[in-house]
């Protein structure tokens, strides 16, 4: 059986540079993450060009077959595979943290390659005969960010892989070692150039996104660089698929049970300890039951264990990095300033090892304050207090970003008819943040644009031709 450092070879950088990447949980070292810079991303894209007429020759149906054996290799390679996750991202392995992220990609790659897509006939009346036809683009570039870098990195090469783009892939740079294992292990299954990862800086992600080569950006981080990806991918018109920042709203209608959804609503929220792109974010609470959502909610929170990943009685882990806790931080103590009651948490111990920030519940808090205002990416959730339901979708759609947002009710319909009213891509009822591969998943607002996920993500990966005749 390999072990994840067998799994970390890879293109070797032409400045024969090497960085170290450290543990969250403890600064140990985790591994050796190649330094690629511009040089090496030429050599892939050369190669990814030369490799991809073959693989779009394969067709979905060899194409397919190639992601369902990528599929069964990732599930072979599982368990090295979570815990290089555990120990460079800090996930927890149990919870819906490492093995459910290996899983997911499983997952991802199979719906993927089942997916059907077929030709339409859009007219055909006697006179006229249009048909629309997907095409492949060419080759595809992935810039991805560091909370769920190996589920992103298949959400994105997936779909693009399927239809008969070859694709180059750029990790964040906080999180290179889990997917350059995760590229090394599919590739085991793909011809070779087809699919190639670089580990570098913004710099590289950058030349990716204006690099005349290169068809299409999928991108998946946050707004503001989503934007600079817009201005330079502008020179060559590129296509864009961008999932960036949010600040899911969720909704609780006064006819929910509290105790009921309590459980749901912590992982709405606390998922990957807080550090997920559609988490709840911000969760607002009819005045009648508030005090009995605080205190189930809080319940619930006391009873997960936060530590390091390895450890299987663990569910919550460490913030990523120095700078997310630093958000994190910054956030909760402009919390408590204003006077807004912590629940529990907020008081880090500084003299442990790690980046812990421990899970903060925090009440009667003002809905524009900077911890509601602000994506804060981490275990620390406001609970805002509202009187009419009006008033809560106002402040639901007062932000810029509209990702996810959820509604919290014994009543459907009821649900759903304030999920309408919701600006968001997705509105779950009575769970948050439950992505399906077979269920289209994308951004309003400045959350971003195109889809992924289901016929429409594989139809995002090509380009439309229509044959008239
Ligand atoms: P980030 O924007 O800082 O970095 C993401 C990636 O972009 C990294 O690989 C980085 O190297 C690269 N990059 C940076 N500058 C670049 C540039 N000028 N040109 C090209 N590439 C560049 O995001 P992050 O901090 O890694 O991730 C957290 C953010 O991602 C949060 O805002 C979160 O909400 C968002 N996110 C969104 C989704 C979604 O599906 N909508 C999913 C996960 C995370």
């Amino acid at each position: 059986m390999e072990t994840y450092a067998d799994l970390l070879t890879t293109i070797a950088p032409s400045t024969g540079e090497t960085r170290t990447i450290f543990d969250p949980a403890t600064g140990e070292a985790v591994g050796e993450a190649p330094v690629h810079g511009v040089a090496d991303l030429e050599r892939a894209i050369t190669a990814a060009t030369a490799a991809q007429p073959a693989w779009a020759a394969l067709g979905h149906e060899g194409r397919s077959a190639a992601l369902l054996r990528a599929a069964d290799a990732v599930e072979h390679s599982a368990e090295e595979l979570a815990q290089l996750l555990s120990r460079e991202q800090g996930k927890p392995l149990n919870g819906p943290n490492a093995r459910f992220e290996v899983g997911a990609c499983a997952a991802w790659l199979r719906t993927a390659a089942v997916t059907e897509l077929t030709d339409e006939t859009v007219v055909d009346d006697g006179a006229t005969h249009a048909t629309l036809h997907y095409r492949p683009i060419g080759v595809v570039g992935a810039i991805g960010p560091w909370n769920w870098p190996m589920m992103i990195s298949v959400w994105q090469l997936a779909p693009a892989l399927r239809m008969g783009n070859a694709v180059v892939l750029k990790p964040s740079e906080y999180t290179p070692l889990s997917v350059q294992a995760l590229i090394h292990v599919l590739n085991s299954e793909l011809p070779e150039g087809v699919l190639s990862v670089v580990c570098g800086g913004r710099e590289v992600g950058a030349r990716l996104a204006e690099h005349p080569e290169i068809g299409k950006i999928m991108f998946t981080g946050s707004t503001a660089t989503g934007q600079a990806i817009i201005k330079s991918s502008a020179g060559t018109v590129k296509r864009l698929t961008l999932e960036l920042g949010g600040n899911d709203a969720g909704i609780v209608l006064p006819d929910a049970d509290p105790k009921a959804i309590a459980e749901d609503l912590f992982w709405g929220a606390f998922i990957n300890t807080g550090q997920t792109c559609a988490a709840l974010k911000r969760l607002y609470v009819h005045e009648d039951i508030y005090d009995e959502v605080c205190n189930e909610l809080a319940a619930v929170a006391a009873a997960m264990p936060m530590g390091h990943g390895l450890d299987e009685a663990n569910v919550l882990g460490p913030l990523q990095n120095k700078a997310q806790y630093d958000i994190v931080s910054r956030l909760v103590e402009a919390a408590k300033e204003s006077g807004a009651r912590v629940l529990m948490g907020g008081d880090p111990d500084t003299g442990q090892p790690g980046y812990f920030y421990p899970t903060t519940l925090v009440a009667d808090i003002d809905n524009d304050n900077p911890l509601v205002a602000q994506e804060q990416f981490g275990p620390a959730l406001p609970i805002i207090r509202y009187s009419t339901v009006d008033e809560a979708v106002a402040m639901a759609n007062g932000l810029d970003v509209g990702l996810g947002a959820s509604v919290w009710s014994a009543d459907l319909d009821a649900a759903r008819s304030v999920a309408a009213r919701i600006q968001a891509g997705t509105v779950w009822i009575n769970k948050h943040g439950a992505v399906d591969p077979r269920i289209p998943f994308g951004g309003a607002k400045q959350s971003g644009y195109g889809l992924e996920f289901g016929v429409e993500g594989l139809k995002a990966c090509g380009v439309p031709q229509v044959i008239n005749g």
